[in-house]
């Protein structure tokens, strides 16, 4: 193994001899992958393909006493330190320049118990992963809508998808979990054990330490649920959204009805003459009953008059990875989103103007229905403050080629400007990209204070900071 630099937590460069790594590769059962194995490649690459880092050291941790040795020596080295679940945050933060990654991804066992509806899942699970086991069952817990995504980092965040209307978020379904903290002490939090603490990683992010597992309650689901997609020309977005708008206030906790905007992909169920032509996509899911779920989502099919749907019951799991094809990973993307606590008509004229001048056949906007089950949990439950978000918009600039960066985020972040007086101000970290530090603030909102002071006590030094960061309490002072 030769010898290599590194980033220090303060900025500096610095050396590693090879016996140190050796050391270190010894200490882990995955082994560490360096700029000079075969994989590194790989393995630095995540989801978003503007995310191009090369760190220095990519610790593959198998379990948790792997995590502890890769922190402890980030630690000793005063390295620059990021932690990877399934490698999907549009900040690209689970790897950086010059750092040492406590890479878990490996790790993706579920274990479900049926009798007490629990799921035991690793740091690495992905969301499909999740889904697989839980429905063998015909059980779940709400996760996010995309079936690559990380269990780890959406939770963290606060995690919601179809199912947070009827059972709430991912965080409200978090039962326990193992931490590392930045001392490299393990310990088990839950509402009863180290509360503070468990109340910080409900929403907090990757701030507070490393999580080797998770303990989820499932509740019944499916295996088949009333779900599918109704297409509108995006002429007929005006009349469409003001309904969907309307059917929304009404519906039912098990009903959720998502709307994008995007040109149409070439889907079977669409005649040829709409493909790539702008549309409102509704996406409907219903958590319950598939009968019930039928007469409730009936109206959706009357909001204008559609180019297409298909609409019926589907495998739950597989109605979790629908979206995969439009999301998969590589492409480059740059998102910019707001919270809504209602969608206004001039959210509604910027969100359309916005989405007939999208740059490119991959960029969207969508606007997910929230509320119900989420909004019931007051705000100073969890680390994640934004429960008044019954809606959240998000803008999701997407393309292939570096040429077309500036394009593709100039036309997010127009939109965005434009929707902000339409927001409660607040966001979701899970959505925020790395240039938006400064919003992290704003999105935790009275819960801040609180967070900063257990991050005071738990990682002083920010060793946990390549992240949507929360500064330690003292750090602010000293600003
Ligand atoms: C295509 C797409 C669709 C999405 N859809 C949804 C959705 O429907 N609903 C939703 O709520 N969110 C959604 N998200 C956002 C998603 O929740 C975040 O991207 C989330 O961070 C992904 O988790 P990950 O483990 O894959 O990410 P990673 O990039 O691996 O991790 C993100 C951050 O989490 C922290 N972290 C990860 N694992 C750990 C750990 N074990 N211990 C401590 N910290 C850790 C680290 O700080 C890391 O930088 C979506 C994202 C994408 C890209």
């Amino acid at each position: 193994m030769k010898e290599l630099s590194y980033t220090t937590l303060d900025g500096r460069d610095a050396r590693l001899n090879a016996s140190k790594l050796e050391a270190l590769a010894a200490g882990i059962r995955g082994g560490i992958v360096t700029a000079d194995s075969d994989g590194y490649d790989a393995a630095r690459k995540v989801w978003n393909g503007m995310a191009d880092r090369r760190p220095a050291v990519i610790a593959r941790c198998l379990n948790a006493q792997d995590a502890r040795t890769a922190l402890s020596f980030a630690r000793e080295h005063q390295m620059r330190l990021t932690v990877r679940g399934g490698g999907h945050h549009i900040a690209g933060n689970s790897v950086a320049d010059g750092a040492l990654v406590i890479d878990q991804s490996a790790q993706r066992s579920v274990r479900i118990d049926p009798l007490q509806r629990t799921a035991r899942v690793a740091p690495g699970a992905l969301l499909g992963d999740f889904d697989r086991e839980a429905q063998a069952f015909g059980l779940a817990t709400p996760l996010g809508i995309n079936s690559t995504t990380g269990v780890a980092g959406l939770c963290l965040g606060g995690g919601f998808g179809w199912l947070t209307r009827k059972y709430g978020m991912t965080i409200d379904n978090l039962i326990s979990a193992d931490i590392v903290t930045a001392d490299g002490r393990q310990s088990v939090v839950s509402a009863t054990q180290e509360p503070d603490l468990f109340w910080a990683i409900r929403g907090g992010g990757g701030n507070f330490g490393v999580v080797t597992s998770f303990e989820f309650k499932l509740h019944p689901v499916g295996p088949e649920v009333y779900s599918g997609l109704v297409v509108y020309p995006l002429e007929q977005a005006d009349g469409v959204l003001r309904a969907w708008r309307a059917f929304t206030r009404t519906a039912p906790l098990e009903l959720n009805v998502w709307a994008v905007l995007r040109k149409a992909p070439p889907l079977p169920f669409l005649p040829a003459s709409i493909h790539g032509r702008n549309v409102v996509i509704l996406a409907v899911v219903y958590a319950g009953d598939a009968d019930a779920g039928e007469r409730a989502a009936a109206p959706v099919l009357g909001f204008g008059t559609p180019a297409g749907s298909h609409l019926g019951r589907n495998p739950y799991a597989a109605f979790q990875a629908a979206f995969d094809p439009l999301l998969a990973p590589g492409a480059r993307n740059y998102w910019k989103s707001h919270n809504l606590a209602q969608v206004s008509d001039g959210l509604l004229e910027v969100v359309v103007a916005a989405a007939a001048a999208a740059p490119g056949p991959e960029c969207e906007v969508f606007l997910a229905q929230l509320g119900g089950a989420m909004a019931a949990v007051p705000a100073t439950d969890t680390a994640y403050a934004g429960r008044d978000a019954n809606f959240v918009m998000n803008v999701h600039g997407r393309w292939q080629s570096a040429a077309d960066d500036a394009q593709g985020r100039d036309w997010a972040r127009s939109l965005y400007r434009a929707a902000a007086p339409h927001s409660t101000g607040g966001g979701y970290v899970n959505f925020f990209t790395e240039d938006e530090g400064e919003r992290v603030a704003q999105a935790y909102g009275g819960n801040y204070g609180r967070l900063q002071a257990i991050k005071q006590r738990v990682d002083p030094d920010n060793l946990f900071r390549i992240n949507l960061n929360v500064p330690p309490a003292a750090a602010k002072r000293a600003a």
